[in-house]
């Protein structure tokens, strides 16, 4: 007998983007160990974890020390002091959210993979052209057909439902990584009021959702009426508090959403399946992640986020002055710790390399994040304001219009 690997698993192409750049990057450094280099790549944080964050943690873990306060295996859904958080960050909008619709979980990105498990493989998922790279594998690798939902710069880098040809589900993030593009009420609208109409499911990811600093912008789909009926979202504490290392994230699967994809004698409250699927797949995020996550939310914890968040807007905003004095067509960078921006003349691997190699900056190639995403590159503000700064200065001969216009 052989033993072959699921088919979604053997589809997957190359290497993991990141991994890619991690080898690249690290032959490099073999070559030239004394060059310090910066990273404007990866979308990881920088800020130490907030006081308020830090505190629950330790306070959780000298209690799971005593005798009472020993915590063993927790509700493969959360605990519910944070399951009631997360429903009340929810708290305002056009569908309110039940502490019973949220699942706690160990980031984002192990959500997005639990939650397109959930699926007939048979169903297509819709994922845009350039996007996070996890979603096309998480829905490849669950066994579903992937098909491009492109996102053209004439459009903003916005998909439109018109290129939705099959009823599916359908994966929306805003704000975006990479470009930063961010759906208004009336775009989130007009998706709540396609996928009820087709008969699709909205597959939506707000981890950069605190990012947004205009309150006329919907932080969540669930801003929409008619969205409770049609919408699973995935949230994260990765991009927000800093817990990339502490891993904590969520989904909220409301209770209103029933597989539409489903053969209509199969319609039943989608919850269900999930906390089925939750119960024999987890033993639950441990406690003190949860604690932490839970102080992340209090009014103290959000009031801290914020001076994070300050620093790496901070940085977007430098990164957009650059390239606005650079000429370089670029978006995001408002509501979004990202900066996708136009390659002069080159390609996104070539400019990858020739960043790294003359300056010693590591950003990101745009084709990484699928064919779309190829003539572009993206910058990350995650760094410290120190080393963006300085990358920019070694960036700015590169990138000067005047040099520039003269080798064009
Ligand atoms: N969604 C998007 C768009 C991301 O960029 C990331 C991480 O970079 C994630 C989700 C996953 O975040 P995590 O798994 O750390 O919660």
């Amino acid at each position: 007998m052989e033993i072959a690997v699921h088919p979604g698993l053997a589809s997957l192409d190359q290497g993991y983007l990141f991994e890619q750049i991690a080898e690249e990057i690290t032959a490099f450094q073999k070559e030239h160990p004394l060059s310090r280099l910066i990273s404007l790549g990866i979308g990881d944080v920088t800020r130490p974890l907030t006081p308020v964050v830090a505190e629950a943690l330790a306070a959780a873990a000298a209690e799971m020390a005593t005798e009472s306060g020993m915590h063993g295996y927790g509700p493969a859904a959360g605990y519910p002091f944070l399951r009631k958080a997360i429903a009340e960050s929810y708290s305002g909008l056009a569908c309110s959210i039940a502490p019973e619709e949220v699942a706690v979980t160990s980031g984002g990105k192990e959500a997005l993979g639990a939650v397109l498990s959930l699926f007939d493989p048979a169903i297509p998922v819709w994922v845009c052209e350039p996007a996070y790279p996890a979603y096309r594998d998480c829905a490849g690798c669950a066994g579903h057909p992937v098909q491009a939902l492109p996102c053209r710069v004439e459009d903003g880098f916005l998909p439109k439902p018109e290129a939705v040809t099959e009823p599916g589900i359908i994966i929306l993030c805003s704000p975006n990584n990479p470009t930063g593009a961010v759906l208004t009420a009336a775009d989130w609208q007009m998706w709540v009021s396609f996928a009820i109409k087709s008969g699709s499911l909205l597959l939506t990811d707000s981890a950069y959702a605190a990012y947004c600093t205009d309150p006329m912008l919907p932080h969540s789909v669930y801003a929409i009426p008619g969205a409770d009926r049609c919408a699973i979202e995935i949230g994260s504490f990765s991009k927000s508090d800093g817990f990339t290392g502490l891993r904590c994230g969520w989904v909220v699967l409301p209770r209103a959403c029933v597989c539409a994809c489903a053969p209509a004698q199969e319609r039943q409250p989608l919850l269900r399946h999930w906390m089925r699927w939750l119960g024999c797949h987890s033993n639950g995020v441990s406690y003190p992640v949860q604690r932490a996550a839970e102080a992340a939310l209090s009014p103290i914890g959000l009031q801290q986020r914020e001076k994070a968040l300050r620093i790496y807007r901070r940085n977007a905003a430098s990164l957009e002055q650059f390239f606005t004095a650079a000429g370089l067509p670029h978006t995001g960078g408002s509501h979004a710790p990202y900066l996708w921006v136009q390659c002069p003349n080159g390609d996104s691997w070539g400019w990858f390399r020739m960043l790294l190699a003359t300056c010693g900056v590591i950003v990101t190639p745009g084709a990484g994040f699928g064919a779309a995403g190829e003539g572009w590159m993206r910058f990350s503000a995650f760094g410290r304001p120190e080393d963006t700064a300085e990358a920019l200065r070694r960036m700015e001969p590169i990138f000067r219009r005047s040099t520039r216009e003269e080798n064009e």
